[in-house]
């Protein structure tokens, strides 16, 4: 027989999944609703309106895709852009070829803006390759957990709109750590996860979709025959080559209509409300200035310890740090002693920066000082047991100091 689940207790510092917040474990042991009961349709309405908030939009659709932050992702660009279209994308880590992949299944015609892994690309860059490729849709990462880097995103939503271009932004790393500024970047689908900053369990992405993104995606409506009865739809548009992730029925499921598609995942949805909830509750501007307040002192404290930081200070994300592993070091060994003896997990890297750097987060629940503390106080034991000199004590002592110079900084 095997044993009850009993994980033991880690401290999960890595860019993903992180350690949940106690709330949303205790929301998530409520019973089942049945699917039409007022009782769940107002918690479907209240986690819409809760993550409006979020995604800090007043676009009427706002809801759930049920699935990890994956299923946003392919929802929103299987919905958006049609077989044979122009899609742009903007590549700067594992995540933008993710999006190649999935465009590739599509059969969408896909341009690139290929820029170096750890680097961010300006908005005129963006702008010139749209010029250049007259794409349907542009879709880019927000935060690139692979890199650590974050796509500043200020004025793309209005390049696109002036030349008729849909945008689409994966923010799952990014939503609920930093602004993920859906209406003032002017962007038409955002989509996002809960395991990362949001301080949830993988298995919801929450999408926010623009009124003109919406009409696009309902004009290409397809007609499910016993539940939908006759509909008018566009002969000029290919329908949505998926059932489940089409947006347009999710949409009518969520709407008034509640038109049945998925039978709505009842345990994700109070964790999603309840992660929003005390999002809300904790006030946006003060839940990133924990999340800036943690990175900042991971890298003072990383910096003292003698580390070099990967990428460029001024893109940083403020929630997941890449840093080099010190000549000398065999990363997944220390990764290993970190596990073993401190019940602490630290990230490893993909691709170009597999074994070059681990990524540490300081994420959602786990954006705390006292974490923070812990994490740089094990890695620096570990470093030493590992054989690589380095000042003891000054990792901890720096990362204390970064949160004493920030009055005010919720720890
Ligand atoms: C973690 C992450 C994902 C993948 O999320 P899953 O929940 O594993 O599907 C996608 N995009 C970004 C930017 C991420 O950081």
């Amino acid at each position: 027989m095997f044993g009850q689940i009993d994980p033991p207790q880690r401290l999960l510092m890595g860019p993903g999944p992180v350690n949940v917040h106690p709330r949303v474990l205790r929301a998530m042991t409520a019973d089942m609703l049945g699917q039409f009961d007022p009782e769940m349709t107002g918690y479907m309405n209240q986690t819409m309106a809760l993550y409006r908030q979020v995604f800090m939009t007043e676009n009427r659709w706002t809801f759930l895709v049920d699935g990890t932050a994956r299923a946003g992702i392919e929802a929103a660009l299987v919905s958006l852009v049609e077989p044979g279209a122009r899609l742009l994308i903007l590549r700067a880590g594992r995540f933008g070829l993710l999006l190649s992949e999935i465009a590739q299944r599509i059969g969408a015609e896909i341009r690139t803006i290929d820029i170096p892994w750890g680097e961010v690309a300006p908005p005129e860059q963006i702008e010139a390759a749209i010029i250049e490729h007259r794409p349907q849709v542009f879709a880019t990462i927000h935060g690139d957990t692979s890199t650590t880097m974050a796509q500043p995103l200020d004025g793309v939503g209005a390049i696109c709109r002036r030349h008729g271009v849909l945008s689409y932004v994966d923010a799952t790393a990014t939503l609920g750590g930093m602004a993920v500024a859906t209406d003032a970047w002017g962007v038409d689908v955002v989509t996002g996860g809960l395991q990362k900053c949001m301080g949830g369990p993988p298995g919801s992405a929450p999408i926010t979709i623009s009124d003109r993104a919406a009409a696009h995606i309902m004009a290409r409506r397809h007609v499910e025959a016993g539940i939908r009865g006759a509909d008018a739809q566009d002969g000029s548009r290919t329908r949505i080559g998926s059932n489940y992730f089409d947006l347009a029925m999710i949409m009518e499921y969520w709407s008034e209509k509640r038109l049945n598609h998925h039978t709505e995942a009842t345990s994700m949805l109070y964790a999603a409300r309840e992660a929003a909830r005390i999002m809300v509750e904790e006030g946006l501007e003060a839940r990133f200035a924990r999340h800036r307040a943690a990175s900042e002192a991971m890298a003072a404290g990383l910096r003292a310890m003698g580390l070099t930081l990967y990428g460029q200070d001024a893109y940083r994300m403020a929630n997941v740090t890449g840093v080099f592993i010190p000549d000398g070091v065999d990363g997944e060994r220390a990764r290993t002693r970190m596990r073993e003896e401190f019940e602490i997990e630290i990230g490893t890297a993909f691709g170009p920066l597999a074994g070059r750097i681990w990524r540490i987060g300081a994420m959602g629940y786990n954006a705390m000082k006292h974490k923070v503390l812990i994490t740089l106080g094990a890695l620096e034991a570990v470093l030493a047991a590992e054989g690589h000199a380095l000042p003891r004590g000054a990792g901890v002592d720096a990362a204390r100091a970064s949160y004493e110079a920030m009055p005010g900084a919720a720890s």
